[in-house]
């Protein structure tokens, strides 16, 4: 590792922090039993600061503000338009503050400063502005009905929406949940993760400096059980949209259906095949494996995390991915040109040790990396395992961490079937320079998004969400509006025609 960046002394995040308390109703108050919970610095598992631990009670309140909001106004009831300009106000202040949001994510999340303040930061206010733009373009339809009758359908907001996000991409994830809710005029309480609380207090004051009212957008920091449950169980709760792992998406599908049945939009884990043809241009795809998987601390839930590479061609792609693995560049994520920080806390270092330990004793190869990096904080070694079966828990169970899986193919169909043999159905990646491979591929690979010769797109007006145990629904896009629209059918008698 002679390209990794020494750890000893953790660069000082330049930024404070702010914003430490629940945000109700437009105020930032303590939680009502008064505790608070540590978040902690992944780079050396200090803390950064005591954040108000929100509670079931908190919960109630917040719902409260929420549905206040929601039937009393002003925020239903104002034009779509003046909605759209709230929102593109906040955009605006996304980016005049992108300094301290950025610094707040990587401090919080570990994540290179680079990615969140080029990357994701810019993404942040740019699905605002695509959200603002929907605001005043959402109408129904008028129906052609038998019978004397002017049928119309009003796309209304269905009320008070419950949130559920995780620590990997907290301001995306904001983002993704708060936009759709917001342009089409609902109300929200919001539960972050508890790993990652900070930026999404920062993100949601800038949004009642942009003229949000107060009550319209709760942000609640917490754990699951408690908090998180309390939001997928409340009765006052209209729609719960959650995203996170899928044994969780259980949970909370199961408490909203006890509950009063609010339906329920799920983005879970993934285990996604990116499949390399042997005529696929071999240094792109060598590259951009090693992205669909090492992006992020190889944290996301569609990462490419089977890597499946036709014969042919296999030899050369595991020499040029491991050459690769050992060039990516490890370190304090504020430093420059750091590509990988910490993985986000204990237990998550612990549980990706353990896969690569339980790859090492069910026979697959270390190519290069295994171990720990540095002897503080979370990180962890880019590490390629090359001779990986399908039986293998590496090939099987979601990761989320920096290990790749490198796996044998030799045709079409026994590929398809191999990817396809999985309860997932987030993502695929295609990387071939055969047109009629890629529509085969395409059409045979269940899963929500497909991506040919790239990975990793993420547009604003793209759709994404998964098939089978990946979830249900699509956030971003068009699709995504419909998670927090209700259809109500109006029917007007019609006096017989004079005509
Ligand atoms: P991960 O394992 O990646 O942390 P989780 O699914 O546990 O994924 O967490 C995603 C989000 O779900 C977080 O905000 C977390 O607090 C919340 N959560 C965890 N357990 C529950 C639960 N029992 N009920 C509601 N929310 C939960």
């Amino acid at each position: 590792y002679s390209t990794a960046v020494a750890l000893e002394e953790p660069i000082t995040p330049p930024v404070q922090v702010n914003y430490t308390k629940l945000l109700i109703n437009g105020e930032f108050v303590n939680s009502a039993s008064g505790k608070t919970f540590p978040t902690l610095d992944p780079r050396t598992g200090n803390v950064i600061a005591n954040v108000a631990e929100g509670d079931a009670e908190d919960i109630n309140r917040a719902v409260a503000a929420a549905r206040k909001a929601f039937d009393e106004g002003p925020w239903p009831k104002m034009t779509a338009y003046e909605r759209s300009r709230v929102l593109l106000r906040f955009a605006d202040l996304i980016d005049k503050h992108t300094d301290e949001l950025a610094a707040l994510e990587t401090w919080d999340n570990g994540k290179p400063h680079a990615q969140a303040a080029n990357i994701e930061v810019p993404m942040f206010s740019r699905l605002f502005r695509y959200y603002a733009g929907w605001a005043d373009k959402i109408h129904g339809l008028t129906v052609q009905a038998d019978g004397p009758y002017h049928v119309q359908t009003l796309h209304e907001p269905i009320g008070v929406a419950g949130q559920i996000i995780p620590w990997n991409f907290p301001l995306l994830m904001f983002a993704w949940k708060v936009g759709p809710a917001l342009a089409t005029g609902n109300s929200i309480v919001l539960k972050t993760a508890e790993q990652t609380p900070l930026s999404a207090l920062y993100a949601a004051k800038l949004l009642h400096e942009a003229g949000l009212p107060e009550g319209v957008l709760n942000v609640i920091s917490g754990f699951g059980p408690t908090a998180g449950a309390a939001l997928a169980s409340h009765m006052d709760v209209d729609k719960l949209a959650f995203t996170g792992s899928t044994a969780t998406g259980k949970i909370v599908t199961e408490l909203a259906g006890r509950s009063n049945l609010k339906p329920v939009t799920l983005e879970l884990g993934g285990k996604s095949p990116f499949i390399v043809c042997e005529d696929a241009n071999i240094d792109k795809a060598v590259e951009t494996a090693h992205f669909a998987l090492f992006f992020n601390q190889g944290q996301c839930c569609c990462a490419g995390s089977r890597t499946f590479v036709h014969e042919k061609v296999y030899d050369e792609f595991i020499e040029k991915s491991k050459a690769r693995a050992m060039k990516r560049v490890v370190g304090d994520p504020f430093q420059k040109g750091v590509e990988q920080g910490p993985q986000i806390d204990l237990e998550q270092f612990e549980k990706v040790m353990n896969y690569i330990k339980s790859g090492v004793e069910s026979g697959a190869t270390i190519e290069t990396g295994g171990a720990r990096f540095g002897d503080k904080g979370y990180y962890i070694q880019p590490t390629v395992f090359s001779n990986v079966q399908d039986n293998m828990l590496i090939a099987k169970d979601e990761i989320f961490g920096p290990v790749q899986s490198i796996l044998k193919f030799k045709d079409l169909s026994e590929v398809i079937k191999r990817s396809n043999a999985t309860n997932y159905g987030l993502a695929a990646g295609v990387f071939t320079q055969n047109l009629d491979t890629a529509n085969t591929l395409t059409r045979a690979l269940r899963a929500g998004t497909i991506w040919i010769n790239c990975f990793d797109v993420f547009d604003a007006a793209i759709p994404f969400g998964g098939y089978k145990m990946s979830g249900h629904g699509r956030e971003k896009g068009v699709y995504s509006l419909n998670n927090y629209l209700q259809v109500k059918a109006v029917v007007t008698s019609l006096k017989k025609p004079a005509w």
